[in-house]
C-alpha cells in the first residue's frame, strides 16, 4: 500500500484522488489515490503515507487530474493507508484553518497541526477493564472480600484500582473475587467528558441589568446571527452568570460552546461555579492536561459529544463539529496572543471563528482593549454594559501616593502612609496585598565599585537576583533560565562583596514586611513560589480561609480570585511598564492596576487601593483614581490615531534571528533595503531589537506600518519573497504584533 502505484488516466476515474493536508509547515496539500474499496470525503481523517512514514491528515479536496503527478503519461501517486472511523472536520472548520493560515502568513499545515492537536484522539477509544458485583451473601468472605463487596453492593462500575483504594485491600482480592465468580468483569470506556451538561438547572436570580443582558445574548443565539458583543462591567458586575445564560441557551439549542480563559488552571473557584450551575465539569483544555485527558477531549469534540469546553487559546482550534457560541472571557488579556510558531490572537480569531460558522461572539472584560472598545464605539461590536457591583457592593476607594513626597525609609520600598495603612488594616483582621509585577529579590544587581551589571551571557537581559533557602543566592535570567550563583566577587573588577542589589522584587519585599510586621502571617505568591498549579490552589484556599495576613504577589494574584477579608491593596510601583514607550504600554499598567485594584472589598466590606508612584498626576493614576475608565481610553484612542498606531492602521512586525550575529545583520539589511515604502505604506528599520539578543540568537527588527485597506500579507510575503535567507537566519513574520521586543 505504502509504494506509488502507477494509474492510467482511467483507472483514476474510477478510484479517484484527494488532496490531503498534513500537519507539517506546508503549504499545500498533497495528492493521494483513493483505493477503490474505500469511501473518503472532504474532511475526512485520513493516515497517508509521507517520507516513508504513516501520518494522519485531513481531506482538503478533490484532486485536479491535470495537476498530478505523471510519469510517461501514467499517473504516479500513493495511497490513503485508511480512513479514521470518526466524524470528518466540518467544512466551516478548514475554512476557518485556511483563513488563519493566510492571516497570520503561516503554512496551512502548521495551523492544521494545532487542530490535530491529539492525534491519538484519531484512534478508537480504548476499553479498560472494569468489575461490577454479579452476587452478594451467598457464601462465607474474609473481612477483606467482604469489604470489596460493601464498596461494591452500589452496582457501580470500577477499576481494580479503585476498589482497592476504596476498600483498603490489595488488588489480588478483587481478582480472587472475580474466580469465586462475585465480580464481573466489563469494559470500560473513558467517557468524553462534559456529555450532559444540563441548561435548564436553576440559575440564581438575575438582576434586572442582567436580564436584560442576558436576553439579548440568547435573542443572538436563538437567530443565529453573527454579532459580536462587549460584555462590559467591574468586577463583580455579575458578568459571568450572565454568559452563563447565554451558555445555556446554546446547549438548549443542541451547539456546543467554547469558553476562553486566559489562565485557565488557576479558576478553580470558576470550574464550581460551572459545576452548580450545569451540573458537571467542562472539557477542559490547556497545556497541563495529560495525554490521556488530551485524546479523550480531542476526540469527545470532534465527535460532537463534549459540549463545553473551557479553555485556554489552543481551544479554538479544537475541531467543533457544531459550535454555537464562543465566550472571550477577559478578552484584553495578553496572553491570548501567541508568540511563538502560529502568530495570532485568539480573541481576534474567535472573532474570525463566529463570523465564519454564523454564530454570537461575546467578549467580556471589565477594561476592554482599545481594538475593541473602537469596535464599539465605531458601531461594529454591540455593548452590553452592567454598571454597578451586583447587589450593591462597593468599589474600592483609590489613591495615590506620591513618593516624592512621602517617602520610604531610605533601603524600604513602602512609603509611611501606606504603613499606617496597613497597620490599621490588619489591627481589624483584615487582609492586605502588596502588589509588585517582578519575582524574585532585586531585578538588578551593581558592582558599587565599577559600576558593573550583572546580564545575562545569552540575552539583553539584567540577571535578577533570588534569594535561595539556607542563603544560596543566586541569579537568574527570566528569559532563557540561566542561573549562576551570586558571584563573591565582581566578575569585573574582582572587588570583594561590592555587589549590591537594585530596586525591588518580591522577595525583597517580603524582606521588609517581615521586619516592619514581626508577628503578621505572609505570604509570596509568584508563579515561582507555587510549585505547581495544585499548590498555588492550596495557596489561594489558605488566603480565602484568612491564614494570611499580608500577601505579596505578582500578577497572578490580579486573575479573577475573590477574597472576603481583603480590603487593602498597596501597589508598591504603580509606574513598573510606563517607561518603555510600547505602543500598549499604558493601556496594559491600567488593566493590570485595574484589575488588582478589582481585589480589594469586594464582599460587604469597602476596601482601599494605594497606588506608590513618582508619576500620581500621570492621566493613568487619575484614570484609575476617578474611575474615568473611558476617558482615559479616548485620549488612548487620540494618540494613537495622531501616531498612525493601531487600531486605526495595521503592523506588521518582521523579526530577523540567527545565531550568526553578522549572516542575521545581512539578511535584515536587505529586507530593508527593499522594504515596502509609499503613501499608504512605510517600514521602519532595521534596527537591533530592544532584546538583541535572546537564548544565544541575536535579532534585528523590522516593522511595517500601513493603511487598514492595504492587503498587508500580500506587501510582506512579496516582500519577503524577494529576499535570500540562508537556513541559518530564520525570518518571523508577527502580523498585529503585541511585543515590540
Ligand atoms: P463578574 O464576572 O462581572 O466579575 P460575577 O458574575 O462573578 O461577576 O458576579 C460577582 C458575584 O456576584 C459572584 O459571587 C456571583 O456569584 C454573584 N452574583 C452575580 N449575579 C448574581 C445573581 N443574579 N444572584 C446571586 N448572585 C449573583
Ligand atoms: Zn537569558
Amino acid at each position: 500500500m505504502n509504494q506509488e502505484s502507477l494509474f492510467q488516466e482511467e483507472q483514476l476515474e474510477a478510484c479517484a484522488a484527494r488532496r490531503v493536508l498534513v500537519p507539517y509547515p506546508i503549504d499545500k496539500a498533497y495528492d493521494y489515490a483513493v483505493p477503490a474499496d474505500m469511501s473518503v470525503n472532504e474532511g475526512d481523517y485520513v493516515c497517508v503515507p509521507l517520507g516513508g512514514r504513516e501520518v494522519a491528515g485531513v481531506v482538503w479536496s478533490s484532486s485536479a487530474p491535470s495537476e498530478l503527478r505523471r510519469d510517461k503519461g501514467a499517473i504516479k501517486i500513493k495511497s490513503v493507508i485508511h480512513k479514521y472511523d470518526m466524524r470528518g472536520m466540518p467544512e466551516v472548520h478548514r475554512d476557518f484553518i485556511a483563513w488563519v493560515a493566510k492571516y497570520t502568513c503561516a503554512p496551512l499545515g502548521s495551523v492544521l497541526k494545532m487542530a490535530l492537536s491529539a492525534p491519538a484522539g484519531l484512534e478508537p477509544p480504548k476499553a479498560v477493564v472494569g468489575y461490577r458485583l454479579l452476587v452478594d451473601g451467598h457464601s462465607q468472605y474474609t473481612p477483606k472480600q467482604q469489604a470489596v463487596i460493601d464498596i461494591m453492593a452500589d452496582g457501580q462500575i470500577r477499576r481494580a484500582a479503585e476498589i482497592a483504594e476504596l476498600a483498603g485491600v490489595s488488588a489480588g482480592v478483587v481478582k480472587g473475587l472475580v474466580d469465586k465468580g462475585v465480580l464481573d468483569l466489563v469494559d470500560i470506556f473513558n467517557p468524553s467528558p462534559c456529555k450532559n451538561p444540563d441548561p435548564y438547572r436553576e440559575g440564581p436570580e438575575l438582576s434586572d441589568a442582567q436580564s436584560v443582558t442576558a436576553d439579548i445574548l440568547s435573542d443572538q443565539i436563538r437567530d443565529r446571527v453573527h454579532q459580536v458583543s462587549l460584555l462590559d462591567g467591574v468586577t463583580g458586575a455579575g458578568k459571568t452568570e450572565v454568559y452563563f445564560e447565554a451558555v445555556a441557551e446554546a446547549l438548549k439549542k443542541g451547539k456546543q460552546v467554547l469558553l476562553l480563559l486566559p489562565e485557565i488552571a488557576l479558576s478553580n473557584a470558576f470550574l464550581e461555579r460551572f459545576r452548580v450551575r450545569f451540573g458537571c465539569n467542562p472539557a477542559l483544555w490547556h497545556s497541563h492536561l495529560t495525554a490521556a485527558q488530551r485524546r479523550v477531549t480531542w476526540r469527545g469534540v470532534a465527535e460532537g459529544h463534549s459540549r463545553v469546553v473551557v479553555g485556554a487559546r489552543s481551544a479554538l482550534f479544537l475541531p467543533y463539529v457544531d459550535l454555537g457560541l464562543i465566550v472571550v472571557d477577559e478578552e484584553h488579556d495578553g496572553a491570548y496572543k501567541q508568540e511563538d510558531g502560529v502568530r495570532y490572537h485568539a480573541r481576534d480569531m474567535a472573532v474570525v471563528r463566529g463570523h465564519l460558522g454564523g454564530f454570537p461572539v461575546v467578549l467580556v472584560s471589565a477594561t476592554p482593549s482599545l481594538e475593541t472598545i473602537q469596535n464599539v464605539w465605531d458601531g461594529k461590536y454591540v455593548h452590553l454594559h452592567l454598571s454597578a457591583r451586583f447587589g450593591g457592593a462597593q468599589m474600592p476607594e483609590v489613591s495615590a501616593i506620591d513618593l516624592r513626597e512621602d517617602k520610604p525609609e531610605k533601603g524600604d520600598f513602602i512609603a509611611p502612609s501606606l504603613r499606617t495603612e496597613m497597620i490599621e488594616t490588619l489591627a481589624r483582621g483584615e487582609q492586605v496585598l502588596l502588589f509588585l509585577n517582578r519575582r524574585g529579590y532585586a531585578p538588578l544587581t551593581l558592582c558599587r565599585s565599577c559600576g558593573h551589571r550583572m546580564e545575562c551571557p545569552r540575552c539583553t537581559a539584567w540577571l535578577v537576583e533570588h534569594k535561595g533557602y539556607n542563603g544560596h543566592d543566586h541569579l537568574n535570567c527570566h528569559h532563557c533560565g540561566f542561573t549562576v550563583s551570586m558571584p563573591k566577587q565582581c566578575p569585573s573588577c574582582s572587588d570583594v562583596a561590592s555587589l549590591v542589589p537594585c530596586g525591588p522584587g518580591v522577595e525583597r519585599i517580603e524582606e521588609e514586611v517581615r521586619r516592619g510586621f514581626p508577628d503578621a502571617r505572609v505570604m509570596v505568591l509568584a508563579s515561582d513560589t507555587a510549585e505547581n498549579n495544585d499548590q498555588l490552589r492550596l495557596m489561594l484556599e489558605s488566603i480565602r480561609r484568612g491564614e494570611v495576613d499580608i500577601i505579596i504577589g505578582t500578577q497572578i494574584v490580579a486573575k479573577g480570585h475573590h477574597f472576603p477579608e481583603l480590603t487593602l491593596v498597596g501597589v508598591v510601583d504603580a509606574d513598573l511598564g510606563l517607561q518603555g514607550g510600547e505602543l500598549r504600554g499604558s493601556e496594559r499598567v491600567y488593566q493590570l492596576l485595574h484589575q488588582v485594584a478589582g481585589r480589594a472589598g469586594r464582599a460587604q466590606k469597602t476596601g482601599r487601593v494605594m497606588l506608590q508612584s513618582f508619576m500620581p498626576d500621570h492621566r493613568i493614576m487619575q484614570a484609575l483614581v476617578d474611575e474615568s475608565r473611558d476617558d482615559f481610553l479616548q485620549v488612548e484612542a487620540e494618540e494613537r490615531k495622531a501616531a498612525h498606531m493601531p487600531p486605526f492602521f495595521r503592523l506588521a512586525g518582521i523579526i530577523v534571528q540567527g545565531r550568526d550575529e553578522r549572516m542575521a545583520l545581512e539578511v535584515a539589511k536587505a529586507l530593508g533595503r527593499c522594504a515596502p515604502q509609499g503613501e499608504r505604506i512605510q517600514t521602519l528599520g532595521p534596527a537591533p531589537a530592544p532584546m538583541a539578543r535572546l537564548r544565544g540568537q541575536y535579532r534585528f527588527r523590522l516593522l511595517l506600518r500601513a493603511d487598514k485597506q492595504v492587503n498587508i500579507q500580500k506587501v510582506v510575503l512579496d516582500w519577503i519573497a524577494g529576499i535570500k535567507v540562508p537556513s541559518a537566519v530564520r525570518v518571523i513574520i508577527d502580523i498585529d504584533p503585541q511585543s515590540f521586543m
